[in-house]
């Protein structure tokens, strides 16, 4: 396994970490398998969308807004419950096919970490299996 350590800069962000899952990959050697990209956080996610267009994840992130109150009757007393829902609505986890050492994505796809309760430094790991 190896973890990817990521600093975050903002609030709320989603980050393209394909670059660095590749890196990740590149140092395992040209296998075949399955990549899991695992998140080790409550507030923070993973998720595969458009990598081209950068307005298709503030297009995500304002959904994700509008879907989570940032003021709603909370009783997790750490004032960071709609961090903890929309990390739950992206997941702790994306799992990607490996060819020969290289991630199999589409063409328009990549990984993206989405920071919730930012800025901080944050944990991702990378499996191969
Ligand atoms: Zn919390």
């Amino acid at each position: 396994m190896e973890i990817i350590t990521l600093k975050t800069n903002a609030q709320t962000e989603m980050i393209d970490i394909t670059d660095r899952v590749q890196e990740a990959l590149d140092r395992q050697g040209p296998r075949d398998g399955i990549c899991m990209v695992y998140v080790p956080h409550t507030t923070a996610g993973v998720t595969i969308n458009e990598n081209a267009d950068p307005t298709v994840r503030d297009d995500i992130l304002m959904v994700l807004n509008q879907m989570v109150p940032s003021k709603a009757p909370y009783r997790h007393l750490e004032g960071n419950s709609p961090a903890h829902v929309k990390a739950s609505l992206m997941g702790a986890s994306q799992m990607v096919a490996v060819a020969q050492g290289r991630l199999v994505l589409g063409t328009w796809q990549g990984i993206f970490f989405c920071e919730f309760d930012g800025p901080r430094t944050r944990k991702i790991h990378v499996t191969i299996a």
